[in-house]
């Protein structure tokens, strides 16, 4: 039987999150994430402005404790006061208490379901004011943290994540409040992207048609943070999922909204259909690679590789039917020509368009076409977006969060510096994290960790091992390198 390939955005029902609409046929809303400390009503009010001033139509913030959580009350006062209507969300990730003084106060609560009980009522009682207020509630799972029993039964799995999430939306069906979103996410590019599309499936066995928030987790700063996150959440978009999305940048959170937007505008009125005689063994929730060749940029093509152009405004269904449709067993290079000037939005749009193949395992190797930008460009483009789809590690890896409420230290000179003195290190990943609390889950799979664990203090990991707790941040950076030294995994830069 013949399949049809073609954009078809998901049928999600609509959420309301103050003045802001989700779901449904609304546009996708764009958001970010204050990151000065919730408690500073003076300065939360002026960066979220600042973020809303930027195009973001919804704005959260951290609420760790209860000063952070009364402080949510004075904060939306002010920004009404200031006629800013941007919808705004408390971010809780472990005390129910808080999420009550919250749901008191903001358009939509943020709860992790992995530090959230779903028994002793707190849920319900959560619901009720949520029900009362008419506030929004977001189920955000995290790689990172699941709670103790779904990673005993299923490891960090997206099939752990979708349990996580479901188990809560049942929880939400059973008293019949349906004002919630789920959000799935991961800095591993593949398991965000399969724990969503699992997560669809697993709501439509079900009947259930929440909207999703999108978003890649700790994707760094600078073009990599960019090409990461446009690869995780254009695989999605290209498919007709998501409703509302965050890019996460280790930036000024401003910085997010312009990309959240430029892929929102991307992947508008997609209309071109293509079919496929039969799907094979393709299956967009496992990686399953068609060949072992090695994931090459488009300076390494030789006669061994198929090189694969799409030209359609539909280039990720064009090109998954080409490949599904070739008889041609050899390795494929995708190739599409980007006219666009600003190298920003090439990289953007070039990640949103392969990201998705070469996550399924469908494609090894990129070409961008872009005449406006010179070879080294291109080269390091492909590389960062060969290495955001992980399929080849050309550089150090950072897992580095966007900061929040929470962080201990200036996070974007740090992150910086580590960079400058660790980026020759091509085989490992170095988390860069604010807190202590959430960072050293969410930095899941980093081979060194350097955390914020008191002001202006470090405390350095192994893996999830801590190794030296508690470093003034003048001196840790040099620890963390003889860390590195000592376990032989150093080398001068060339
Ligand atoms: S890891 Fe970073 S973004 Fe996450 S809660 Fe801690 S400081 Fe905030």
């Amino acid at each position: 039987m013949q399949q049809v390939l073609k954009y078809r955005r998901r049928t999600a029902h609509e959420v309301r999150i103050a003045g802001v609409k989700i779901g449904g046929e609304n546009p996708i809303a764009v958001q970010s994430m204050t990151n000065t400390p919730t408690s500073d009503v003076e300065c939360s009010v002026e960066q979220t402005k600042s973020i809303a001033d930027a195009g973001a139509e919804i704005v959260r913030l951290t609420a760790q404790g209860r000063r952070e959580g009364e402080a949510l009350r004075p904060i939306v006062e002010r920004l009404r006061e200031d006629g800013y209507q941007t919808a705004i969300v408390a971010d809780i990730h472990f005390t129910p208490e808080i999420a009550m003084i919250a749901a008191e106060a903001v358009d939509k609560v943020r709860i992790n379901p992995g530090n959230f009980r779903t028994s002793g009522g707190e849920l319900e009682r959560l619901i009720e004011i949520c029900r009362r207020r008419g506030v929004a509630l977001r189920i955000g799972v995290n790689h990172g943290s699941l709670a103790r029993r779904i990673f005993d039964e299923y490891g960090d799995t997206p099939e752990g994540m979708v349990a996580s999430a479901m188990e809560f939306l049942r929880m939400c069906r059973v008293v019949d409040f349906h004002d919630v979103v789920v959000s799935m996410k991961s800095s591993n590019t593949r398991v965000m992207v399969q724990a969503y599309r699992l997560l669809v499936e697993a709501m439509e066995r079900e009947g259930m048609t929440y909207p999703l928030h999108l978003g890649v987790t700790e994707a760094g700063d600078g073009i990599e943070g960019r090409i990461k996150s446009a690869v995780g959440i254009g695989a999605l978009l290209a498919d007709g999922i998501g409703d509302t999305l965050r890019v996460s940048l280790t930036e000024e959170p401003a910085n997010e909204v312009p990309v959240g937007r430029a892929l929102v505008d991307y992947f508008k009125g997609r209309t071109a259909e293509f079919t496929v005689a039969s799907l094979g063994g393709y299956s967009p929730t496992e990686f399953r690679p068609r060949t072992s060749a090695k994931p090459i940029t488009h300076s390494e093509i030789t006669s061994e590789y198929d090189v694969v152009e799409a030209t359609s405004n539909n280039p990720t269904h064009e090109w998954r039917a080409a490949i599904l449709n070739r008889e041609d067993s050899r390795p494929v290079v995708l190739r599409r020509r980007y006219d666009e000037t600003n190298p920003e939005l090439v990289a953007i749009y070039a990640a949103a368009d392969m990201g998705s193949l070469l996550l399924d395992g469908l494609a090894e190797g990129v070409w961008i076409d872009a005449p406006a930008l010179d070879e080294a460009t291109i080269e390091e483009f492909e590389l960062i977006l060969l290495q955001a789809s992980r399929l080849r590690f050309s550089r150090t890896e950072y897992i580095a969060c966007p900061s929040c409420g929470r962080t201990l230290y200036d996070i974007q000179t740090t992150l910086a510096e580590i960079k400058a003195r660790t980026s020759h290190l091509k085989d490992l990943k170095i988390g860069v994290m604010g807190c202590i609390v959430n960072g050293p889950g969410e930095m899941a799979d980093a081979d060194y960790g350097y955390v914020g664990s008191s002001a202006e203090h470090i405390t350095l990991y192994r893996g999830q091992q801590i190794v030296e707790r508690n470093i003034h941040q003048s001196e840790a950076l040099d620890h963390l390198i003889e860390i590195i030294k000592r376990d032989g995994r150093w080398h001068d830069p060339k």
